[in-house]
């Protein structure tokens, strides 16, 4: 059986583990902790939303799989419209199930339930939404109308997390669904959907649930950072991974090295046994925030260090045989101690830029440029694909394809 290591247990990591074991290998796999997988808001994005329309390819397979084993989110079929506490409605291509599909809704009115909860302003929103070009094109419209959505005065201090881990309970949904009939009949009678905080559970979606009880589609809006729809991904990646077997270590890769099969260094304390040796390595460490990638200006370098030499911008963390670059060429260092300025490195300002697409150069399948055999990469670690939900998985499970054939 082909023994395949998975470092990272973002949504690439996920993929390239139940794609590896879905193909017959064992698979370990070790994570540091929450990346960037963690705090998305439960909008899917294959390309990043503001290049919508353009033709993106469909899932491969083995991506659908990994979807099917989550069974948290929602892919096929067409793209989907969500409403964002940021006010505004945007398209996405797959969602968290416990997000409010705005995309079969047409001449519809929505009910926004206003609530004396300090962090969801019904009023405001419902505003900013019915105002927003996809409401006006799909004649939506966003009301309000008081529900009483809070049993007990601590919840008014409640993270929205936490005001989704209470939902968990089938006795607060049936709660909530009576409050919900109540306010529907005093104030919006009309209402074909019900827009809600994010709070529909932390281990599932409860919005199937409330959806039945009330009669109507019921749904979040989009969380923010550290909303419930990251957990719940932790969540469903929990589930999926036990279900296909997958051994998972709690622990730091430092280092990987190639002598005729893949060893794994763990920074101290956190290893316990060495680990066996591999066949092949999916590394899915993510970017800046997974913590895969570092990005060092020289100024920072040099204010610690005045003799420090120039080196590229973006570096891996983990030692491997591996180049970091983008467009398919390495980075060099910078031709100036102190490189170019910040803002032309980064969006908005410098449309795909480094921190955009720097990554580890990887060829077809996600196998790592010039490595031995059986190293690959996937997700934002990766070098030239979108920073986006379901790149990351796309990329995660052709690795962990691979890796399993290799
Ligand atoms: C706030 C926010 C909002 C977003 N919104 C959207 C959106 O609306 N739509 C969309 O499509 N995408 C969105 N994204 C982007 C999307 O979430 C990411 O592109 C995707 O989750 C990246 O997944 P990943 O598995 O590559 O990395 P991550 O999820 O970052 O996972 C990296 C993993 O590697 C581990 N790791 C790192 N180094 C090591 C090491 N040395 N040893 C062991 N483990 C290690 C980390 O602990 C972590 O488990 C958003 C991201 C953020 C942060």
């Amino acid at each position: 059986v082909i023994q395949v290591l998975v470092v990272g247990s973002g949504i690439a990591g996920t993929a390239a583990a139940l794609a590896a074991s879905r193909a017959g290998a064992r698979v370990t796999m070790i994570a540091l902790g929450p990346g960037a997988s963690s705090l998305a808001g439960g909008a899917l994005d294959l390309a990043p939303w503001d290049a919508h329309g353009e033709a993106a390819p469909d899932l491969e397979e083995d991506a659908l799989a990994v979807v099917d084993a989550l069974d948290a989110f929602d892919v096929r079929g067409p793209s989907r419209i969500v409403a964002t506490l940021a006010g505004i409605l945007r398209p996405a291509r797959g969602v968290d199930r416990a997000l409010l599909d705005l995309g079969p809704l047409h001449d519809a009115t929505v009910w926004v339930p206003s609530v004396d909860w300090p962090r969801w302003d019904a009023p405001l929103l419902a505003r900013f939404w019915s105002d927003s070009a996809e409401a006006g094109a799909r004649r939506l419209v966003f009301m309000t109308a008081p529900a009483h959505m809070i049993e007990r005065s601590e919840e008014l201090a409640m993270a929205e997390a936490d005001m989704a881990a209470l939902h968990d309970s089938p006795a607060r949904i049936a709660w909530l669904a009576s409050r919900l009939e109540e306010g529907k009949k005093a104030g919006a009678p009309a209402a074909s959907a019900v827009l809600l905080p994010p709070w529909l559970g932390l281990e599932r979606s409860r919005a199937e649930a409330l959806a039945l009880a009330v009669g109507v589609p019921c749904g979040e809006a989009m969380s923010g950072p550290g909303g419930p729809s990251g957990l719940r991904f932790e969540r469903a990646r929990d589930r999926a991974l036990a279900a296909s077997g997958v051994e998972r270590v709690l622990g730091q890769v430092t280092s990987l090295a190639y002598d005729g099969a893949w060893r794994a260094t763990l920074a101290g304390g956190a290893g316990g046994e060495p680990l066996a040796a591999f066949d092949a390595v999916v590394l899915a460490t993510g970017g800046l925030l997974g913590g895969g990638l570092a990005y060092r200006p020289m100024s920072g370098a040099l204010a610690a260090d005045p003799r420090a030499a120039a080196a590229p911008l973006l570096t891996a963390t983990l030692d491997a045989p591996l180049l970091v670059g983008m467009r398919g060429a390495p980075l060099r260092p910078p031709s100036s101690l102190f490189g170019g300025a910040p803002e032309s490195h980064a969006w908005p300002f410098a449309p795909g830029s480094l921190l955009e697409r720097g990554g580890v150069l990887v060829e077809d399948e996600g196998r790592v440029r010039g490595a031995p055999r059986g190293l690959l990469a996937a997700g934002e670690f990766a070098a030239d694909a979108p920073r986006t939900w379901l790149s990351a998985l796309s990329t995660g499970a052709r690795a962990g394809r691979a890796a399993a054939g290799a």
